[in-house]
């Protein structure tokens, strides 16, 4: 993987909330001082705070770990939110069919849509009346005359680049002369993955074409890349679904419609379709990017059931289990009530899902709620710079907090400093100019280290050592 250091920046706007909350607060510990000091000039504003990188070169199983901890990539940008700080949590959410229950809205959608790719039921295997079968939704798609799904590489046309500037001025209001084709290619073509990922094989886009769902499973070549598939009604594109193929799953990054079909619900059917694809072709895991329980925008992903990810202990609990947590938009973090300072986060993507336990509880107050821990951050951060000449000379305003969940405490950068895990024989490749060279860490100098901690940070210490890390 090639990326650039680390960002960390904060803006007014949030495109979650649009900015109309008051309680915007991670903890409820946060929300009480706010209240009991709201007339102070200590008062914090409400903002949108995320870290991420410019992404050179990443390959589809590296992206796959890192959605795992809590990324998720914009064209080649490769982000987190900074769950304590930011105004919405941002949580990522996966689900697959067997946590599918279609709910009577969705049901009819699914009708609805059947009704209107095969006008003539007929053609299809009877069921009995006033029953429900989901699989009639392939029967219908692989019979219908008048409805295709393409499945293609993520590369531009103005077709396409009509659609979504009709949706994005009738459906997010854009301003019509700020939708371009510049943005439009940067955001939904463009990636960070290789070129054979992104083009694929001729037997991985044959294996994607419904004639061939239903054959047997073992020994087919799965698509692993980025790839737009296209909707056509009566040979008019009516839809676009932006997903990325992944070894665990395939993730879902954006769904354009015609406003002219909102009667077909072309979202709800896209998903459902997704989930089900995922099942019929082998890939474990629906990824819905971020859900945010207090966001009407984003909360409708609850309806196609899944689970969440707590990044600090990179484990993903069912979302039924988790919501009592998730009220108010607050933050959680799964442990024990005994903890003590901050987890042992690697950053390593090797996630596992576990039902809640008894034992189990929020600790996200113990955590961050209390002074004790941003102090002992405090002291490993004064002992990174005296003995390890580490955030000695400023990243200034894009300084990471010593304190963010989901990346690699201090005091095991400490730890693996101290330890010689990382030592100054720590070899790091770094891009330079345009030029591939290798640095030793004690051979840097302040700044240099500092980036490169904070990569490790983010990153994890595995994946930065096999990375190279572009400077500017
Ligand atoms: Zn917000």
């Amino acid at each position: 993987m090639i990326f650039t250091a680390p960002l960390y920046a904060s803006e007014r706007h949030c495109g979650y909330c649009k900015d109309t909350k008051t309680d915007f607060f991670a903890l409820e510990s946060q929300a009480t001082t706010f209240k009991e000091t709201s007339n102070t000039k200590t008062t914090p504003s409400k903002q949108s705070v995320t870290l991420g990188s410019s992404i050179l070169e990443m390959t589809c199983q590296e992206y796959d770990e890192l959605i795992n901890c809590g990324f998720r990539r914009s064209g080649d940008f490769l982000y987190k939110p900074d769950l304590l700080r930011t105004c919405c949590r941002l949580y990522t959410i996966r689900t697959n069919n067997s946590y599918l229950q279609l709910n009577k809205k969705q049901r009819k959608s699914i009708n609805k849509f059947i009704k209107e790719i095969c006008p003539d039921e007929s053609i299809l295997d009877p069921i009995p009346k006033n029953t429900f079968n989901l699989n009639r939704l392939f029967e219908a798609q692989s019979k219908s005359t008048n409805f295709k799904m393409k499945f293609e590489p993520s590369k531009f046309s103005r077709e396409k680049y009509q659609l979504y500037k009709k949706y994005q001025i009738n459906v997010h209001n854009d301003d019509p002369d700020e939708v371009s084709e510049v943005g439009f290619r940067r955001f939904l073509c463009d990636t960070p993955f290789p070129f054979e990922e992104i083009n694929g094989t001729k037997e991985e886009w044959d294996n994607l074409n419904i004639q061939n769902w239903f054959k047997d499973k073992t020994n087919k070549v799965k698509r692993i890349g980025p790839t737009h598939v296209c909707y056509y009604l009566n040979d008019k594109l009516i839809a676009i679904s932006i997903l990325d193929f992944l070894p665990s799953g395939i993730s879902s990054i954006y769904f354009i419609w015609d406003t002219d079909y909102a009667h077909l619900s072309l979202g709800v059917i896209s998903s459902i379709y997704e989930i089900l694809l995922c099942e019929k072709l082998g890939y474990r895991w629906y990824y819905l990017g971020y859900y945010v329980e207090d966001c009407d925008k984003m909360n409708y992903k609850a309806n196609f059931g899944g689970e969440i990810l707590d990044v600090c202990t990179e484990t993903y609990y069912p979302l039924k289990d988790i919501r009592p947590f998730l009220k108010n938009g607050r933050l959680f973090v799964i442990g024990d009530e005994n903890t003590k300072g901050e987890l042992d986060c690697e950053v390593s993507g090797n996630v596992h899902s576990k039902a809640l336990t008894d034992d189990d509880t929020n600790i996200s107050e113990t955590i961050y709620g209390r002074a004790e821990t941003e102090l002992e951050s405090k002291k490993d951060e004064y002992i990174l710079k005296k003995r390890y000449e580490i955030y000695s000379k400023g990243l200034g305003l894009y300084k990471i907090p010593n304190v963010m969940p989901g990346l690699v405490p201090l005091w095991k950068i400490k730890k693996w400093l101290d330890e010689k895990e990382i030592s100054a024989s720590y070899e790091q490749q770094l891009l330079l100019g345009g030029d591939d060279v290798i640095y030793e860490f004690g051979d840097l100098n302040a700044q240099g280290k500092s980036i490169i901690i904070d990569c490790i940070r983010v990153f994890g210490l595995e994946r930065v050592k096999n990375s190279t890390i572009a400077l500017q």
